[in-house]
């Protein structure tokens, strides 16, 4: 049913966008409804009868209204957007939707002009924000991840590619490029805090590890990210985070943990170092109801060797020495420099009886050794000490002194030797607290 006339020109005057009714051969304004004179701030005698050219801020003349006359009517709702002139001299941004239409033989054309400068603003504000994310994504130092969970893919940002040495687009946007990256040491812990994270039993994933770069070599990165979408029924879908690269803080961190536990020299682990590994495999050993062995061993008349060729050569001799030890104990044992000429040997496991093969085996390697291409040195030789845990001691302090006072024997008897401490029950008196001196040489 057709709408009455009356209310046709209500709902005209009522709609919120600026309508005119335009006569295509002139351009002229024929009519117009009460939005459209608010938009432009002016009487209707200043609008009608005029050009709708005239309300552009751009004006064309008619050769262009031909053009734009034809590319309207060849259009079902031709769409431009411009700025009207609004009185006061402010332009204001219209987004305007033209269509053409025939009543009684004459031909019109109908232009709804919508006020767009708030939708302009917003496009303005998240075209700014969203440079900024951008910016934050290429250019920061941080790197980004954002994961699908449902089909594994990863957004990696550019900044993430530079940080592990890839090229534009040279990070397959998937899962299998980081898992597969991780250190091996690190692969499964990483994994299974990430796991944990993801069963919803860690707030956030939080890891330190390494990570292999696009030349083969590891990275220490600070990695934290967090779930921030689930589905329906509550399991996560999406998970993004943040990449850190702290390989040089790391590797001071780690150069100063290894100044403090290993001595320079020799590079074998310290005496402080050999403090806290004996109280921890002591117990170990004491839990699993097992032997811990200790060999406590001092190089022979190692001052003459100081005195005659210098203190140099002395500590090339310290140096071989370590990494012949080094080389003879299992992975499972401990060596250390436990003071100037002093080394000890910890392990886990072990009986008397081999602790003395051990022990005899090292003495011999060391009297062996060559050394002519250091100096014209004599026999360099070792006495050693052996203690066990429990027969020879019940605790750390005791298993020390145990060993040092078998040794204490071993120069007494004669040097490059090996003696082991006394068993517990054959002990008259305890142990002294303090480190005995050396028996002078007896020889
Ligand atoms: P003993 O058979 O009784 O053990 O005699 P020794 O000469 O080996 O023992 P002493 O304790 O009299 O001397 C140990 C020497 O070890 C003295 C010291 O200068 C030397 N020494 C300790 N640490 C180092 C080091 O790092 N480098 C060098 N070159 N010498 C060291
Ligand atoms: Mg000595
Ligand atoms: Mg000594």
């Amino acid at each position: 049913m057709p709408l009455p006339g009356p209310l046709c020109a209500t709902l005209f005057q009522h709609l919120p966008d600026g309508v005119f009714l335009i006569d295509p051969a002139t351009s002229r304004i024929l009519e117009c409804n009460e939005a459209a004179l608010t938009q432009l701030g002016m009487q209707r005698s200043e609008v009608l009868d005029h050009s709708v050219l005239s309300l552009q801020t751009d004006m064309v003349g008619m050769d262009q209204w031909a053009s734009i006359a034809q590319a309207i009517r060849a259009t079902d709702g031709y769409v431009f957007i411009g700025q009207h002139r609004h009185k006061s001299g402010a332009e204001v941004p219209v987004e305007v939707n033209t269509s053409h239409f025939f009543h009684e033989g004459q031909e019109f054309f109908l232009s709804i002009a919508r006020n767009i400068s708030q939708r302009l603003a917003l496009e303005r504000d998240l075209h700014s924000r969203d440079a900024q994310l951008r910016y934050a994504l290429t250019e920061a130092s941080d790197g980004l991840w954002d994961w699908n969970l449902l089909t594994n893919e990863v957004f990696f940002s550019p900044q993430l590619g530079r940080m592990l040495g890839y090229g534009p687009h040279e990070m397959r946007p998937v899962l299998d490029t980081w898992s597969t990256n991780l250190h091996p040491e690190d692969a499964q812990w990483v994994r299974k805090v990430l796991q944990d994270h993801i069963d919803g039993l860690r707030g956030r994933f939080n890891a330190e590890y390494r990570l292999r770069n696009r030349n083969g070599h590891y990275l220490w990165v600070h990695d934290r990210g967090r779930i921030c979408e689930r589905d329906a029924d509550g399991h996560p879908t999406r998970m993004v985070g943040m990449v850190h690269n702290i390989t040089d803080q790391k590797t001071t961190e780690l150069t100063l943990q290894a100044m403090a536990s290993h001595d320079p020299l020799t590079g074998l682990l310290n005496r402080r170092e050999c403090d806290l590994v004996l109280g921890r495999q002591l117990e170990l050993c004491r839990r699993l109801d097992v032997p811990l062995g200790m060999c406590f061993f001092d190089l022979d008349h190692f001052k003459n060797v100081n005195d005659e060729y210098g203190h140099a050569v002395g500590d090339k001799v310290l140096q071989r020495i370590a990494q012949t030890i080094a080389h003879d104990i299992r992975s499972t044992d401990h060596l250390f420099r436990w003071g100037g000429e002093e080394f000890l040997v910890l392990c886990v496991d072990t009986t008397e009886h081999d602790m003395l093969v051990l022990a005899e085996k090292l003495r011999t390697r060391i009297a062996d050794l060559d050394w002519h291409d250091i100096g014209r040195l004599p026999t360099m030789t070792c006495s050693f000490g052996v203690a066990v845990f429990p027969a020879h001691a019940d605790s750390a302090e005791n298993l020390f002194l145990a060993a040092d006072s078998a040794l204490y024997q071993a120069k007494a008897l004669g040097r490059n030797r090996v003696e082991r401490a006394p068993t517990l029950a054959h002990v008259s008196h305890p142990y002294p607290k303090q480190r005995t001196t050396r028996p002078a040489d007896l020889d």
